[in-house]
């Protein structure tokens, strides 16, 4: 069988009936339902299927996660020369699909975690009845919350240089922000546009050292430092950036910046939308585990990766944890099954 062929129902009930009415009535089981296919989730998917749990894995609307988006990953273990973010997603999938994991494209869209087994809602339209749930949605891009945002949206406006640094060859860029992902991508454009502005709104970077220093030693990078975005300015197209400098002190001035593109990497927001009515979470969204495990305070549902990191965020890390949510998962099956 072709690897991303849509595989057969492994480690699955058949459906129980067909559609008669407008009530979803695709229902199938499975013991172990992973949501999410960053590291995190194929980690997991391979953990629980080495153990014979025949996980069900939906990948949700980023099949490989966030990583997708990016170029080299030079900061995985076992890839001595690096290895392209989409590559090494390929690796984890066919890793997971080896062992028996029921890969499908999909979403799932409701959650009902009142009382097992756990239903969950992929589409709208089929509902999967589970044992165990193990969560690794990960985190989406974050916007200032700008109107001009999504003005602009496709037009100038970006959250992934990676997929779009591209279209600006050889023009003028403004990165947002000042974390790893900023300088990241400040650095993938500068290779690419005539000059990136890092937009920075406090006096200092919040990335790794290492970074910094790449970000520094880019001659055509300019960082303007304690700057915030105001509006994107540009007939149909962004042609540039009103910018506000030292906000709220004495020396504060507006800023016209000239810029084609305008690229958000501001950090992202977990995705735990739809688990928040069930599952405890910080004022962010990020699901609480408990400490040195994943165990989430539902009983039998499991989270690792970034949906619930606040202070890692590593593919490294979400791996780590993806191994860990199988391994919880798998004991707390054969203790409560
Ligand atoms: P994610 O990778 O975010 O994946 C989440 C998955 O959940 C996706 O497949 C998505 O489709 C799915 N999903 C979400 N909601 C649903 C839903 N409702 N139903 C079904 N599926 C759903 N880390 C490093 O260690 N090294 C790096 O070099 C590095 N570079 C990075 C570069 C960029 C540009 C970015 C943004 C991040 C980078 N990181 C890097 C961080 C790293 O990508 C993350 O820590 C890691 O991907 C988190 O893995 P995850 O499995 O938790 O979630
Ligand atoms: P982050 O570390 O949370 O940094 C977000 C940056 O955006 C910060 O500089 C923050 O400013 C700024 N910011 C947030 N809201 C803003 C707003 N409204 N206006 C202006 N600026 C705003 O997020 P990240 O850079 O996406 O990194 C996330 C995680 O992934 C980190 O753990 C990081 O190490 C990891 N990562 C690693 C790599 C790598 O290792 N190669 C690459 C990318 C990401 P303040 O500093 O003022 O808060």
């Amino acid at each position: 069988m072709a690897l991303f062929e849509k595989m057969d129902n492994l480690g699955a009930d058949k459906p129980e009936q067909q559609n008669k009415t407008g009530e979803i009535t695709d229902v199938e089981k499975t013991r172990v339902l992973i949501v999410g296919s960053g590291p995190a989730g194929y980690t997991a998917a391979i953990y629980a299927a080495r153990a014979n749990l025949k996980p069900m894995l939906y990948e949700g609307l980023q099949p490989g996660g966030q990583l997708t988006t990016t170029t080299e990953v030079e900061n995985f273990p076992g890839y001595p020369e690096g290895v392209t973010g989409p590559e090494m997603m390929e690796d984890l999938k066919k890793q997971a699909a080896r062992f028996g994991t029921d890969i499908r494209f999909g979403m799932a869209t409701k959650a009902d975690l009142s009382k097992r087994p756990f239903k969950i809602t992929i589409d709208d339209n089929k509902i999967i009845e589970t044992e165990s749930l193990i969560i690794a949605t990960g985190a989406t891009a974050k916007y200032l919350g700008l109107e001009d945002e999504k003005k602009y949206s496709g037009s100038g406006v970006s959250a992934c240089a990676t997929c779009d640094g591209f279209f600006y060859k050889g023009k003028d860029v403004a990165v947002v922000g000042g974390g790893d992902t900023a300088c990241e991508e400040a650095t993938y454009l500068a290779g690419i546009v005539n000059k990136v502005y890092m937009i920075v709104r406090r006096d200092v970077l919040r990335a790794s050292k290492v970074m910094q220093e790449r970000v520094f030693n880019t001659p055509n990078i300019e960082i303007l430092w304690e700057h915030q975005t105001k509006g994107l300015f540009g007939d149909g197209v962004v042609e540039g950036a009103l910018l506000v400098k030292k906000k709220g002190t004495p020396e504060e001035e507006e800023v016209k910046l000239k810029i084609d593109g305008f690229f958000l990497a501001i950090g992202h927001k977990p995705n735990s939308d739809i688990f928040k009515d069930y599952l405890e979470t910080d004022e962010v969204g990020y699901i609480k585990t408990q400490p040195g495990s994943t165990k989430t305070n539902v009983p039998g549902v499991f989270a690792c990766g970034d949906v619930q990191d606040t202070t890692y965020r590593q593919a490294v890390t979400a791996a780590g944890t993806g191994c860990m949510a199988a391994i919880d998962a798998e004991r707390w099956l054969a203790e409560n099954s």
